[in-house]
């Protein structure tokens, strides 16, 4: 069965070559096509092409819309038990995020309320939240643990994660998140925390073949780079990538740390100066940054300008979390990296497409208009979708979305 979707006013985001992702100046361009079309196989991407069209068992028309390769969100928390607007409140009147996680607030709150929910609740909210991720455009998606902080509620996200991949028809890969804060039971033991992550966690996260990347808060107030060190050693023992949390609340050594480990990503980098960039030069690690996150706690932005301007390559996420960043919509992602980290939008574009799907290691899958790459495509309401969809920020310009080359109901 061959689909073809046609009258296609552009295509964004093609690539012929079999680049893994884009670095430096290469991320301010992005190719486009006229008066295009797609042809369809078994929910991948046959061929592509303008002008007159091939033959196809069906039809649909595109009408004269734009087009763009499905977003990818590397990074989010989208499960979890309750929000947690309260914090929000605190913050408003003056609070910080590390004096809210001091008073039991913040991580270990969330971990309260997931450990008291059922499975069958959890992630019945969970399957609200990755709606809402995909009505925003997101078709390849991570999701963390990390807010059990016990052995029973670590294995119970995964297993609502596991649940949610057979679920939804868009790719979803689980992250092993054990070491997201100490747990009240552990106060004032962090290393026996990390004993335990590692020797009673980990080889239970491995038995049930729950998670594909494992990863840990490398900050001040949370975990060291020795502890960070041991749990990326532990989990690449086991098969397990690291993607990390890193320079979040200051210059901690995380990405230090992730090159050294190999890990796939480094997460956060709202503190990352020269050193930070130097050290990912040469390395593996894809920097990745959470504006959002920056944007709803009042903390720096990622320096995502300078880590372009020095050759490298960047990726965004959402976070999509209670805390920090209670945020769904990549678009919104792509508009805070032009506007507050200077980003230009095409270089924010490849952040949540090809770039964002290398820091998962799935760039021969997703992230681009590429034959063999699965159908996972926006259509966007808009013209001159990629300086316009940044443009008109907070808003959702979504009018039609496919996944696996079958079109999603946006409003059912
Ligand atoms: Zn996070």
């Amino acid at each position: 069965m061959r689909k073809l979707l046609h009258n296609i006013g552009k295509i964004w985001g093609m690539e012929t070559s079999d680049k893994s992702f884009y670095a430096g100046v290469e991320m301010s361009k992005v190719q486009s096509l006229s008066n295009a079309w797609i042809l369809i196989e078994d929910g991948k991407i046959l061929d592509f092409g303008e002008g007159a069209i091939p033959e196809s068992d069906e039809q649909i028309d595109i009408e004269g819309k734009e087009l763009l390769p499905g977003f990818v969100d590397s990074h989010t928390h989208a499960v979890f038990a309750t929000e947690r607007s309260d914090e929000f409140v605190l913050r408003i009147k003056g609070a910080g995020y590390e004096e809210i996680a001091e008073a039991g607030g913040g991580i270990l709150n969330s971990a309260q309320k997931l450990r008291d929910m059922p499975e069958s609740l959890l992630l019945k909210k969970a399957r609200e939240n990755v709606k809402r991720l995909i009505a925003h455009g997101t078709t390849t998606l991570e999701i963390k643990s990390g807010y059990g902080l016990d052995l029973e509620s670590e294995l119970k996200m995964l297993r609502v994660i596991r649940q949610l991949k057979a679920d939804f028809p868009i790719t979803i890969k689980a992250t092993f998140l054990g070491a997201h804060a100490v747990p009240l039971e552990f106060k004032g033991d962090r290393k026996g925390y990390v004993d335990f992550v590692i020797q009673t966690m980990l080889p239970a996260v491995i038995a049930e073949s729950l998670a594909d990347h494992i990863d840990v808060f490398c900050d001040r107030g949370f975990f060291s780079m020795d502890d960070t060190a041991r749990i990326l050693d532990a989990g690449a023992a086991a098969g397990l990538p690291g993607k990390i949390h890193a320079n979040e609340l200051g210059y901690t050594g995380g990405v230090q740390v992730a090159v050294e480990k190999m890990a796939w990503s480094a997460d956060h980098l709202e503190y990352c100066g020269q050193e930070e960039i130097e050290a990912l030069r040469g390395g593996v690690t894809m920097p990745v940054g959470l504006p959002g996150t920056s944007y709803f706690l009042g903390i720096p932005y990622a320096a995502g300008r300078n880590i372009i301007d020095a050759g490298l390559p960047f990726c965004l996420a959402s976070d999509f979390n209670p805390g920090s960043s209670p945020l769904a919509n990549l678009q919104m992602v792509w508009s805070l990296a032009c506007s507050q980290m200077k980003l230009l939008p095409e270089e924010a574009f490849h952040a949540i497409t090809l770039n964002a799907a290398r820091a998962l290691r799935l760039e021969k899958e997703c992230g681009s208009i590429s034959i063999g790459k699965r159908a996972d495509f926006v259509i966007s309401s808009l013209e001159n979708s990629i300086r316009n969809i940044p443009y008109y920020f907070g808003q959702n310009h979504l009018y039609r979305l496919f996944i696996g080359g079958e079109e999603w109901n946006l409003n059912p």
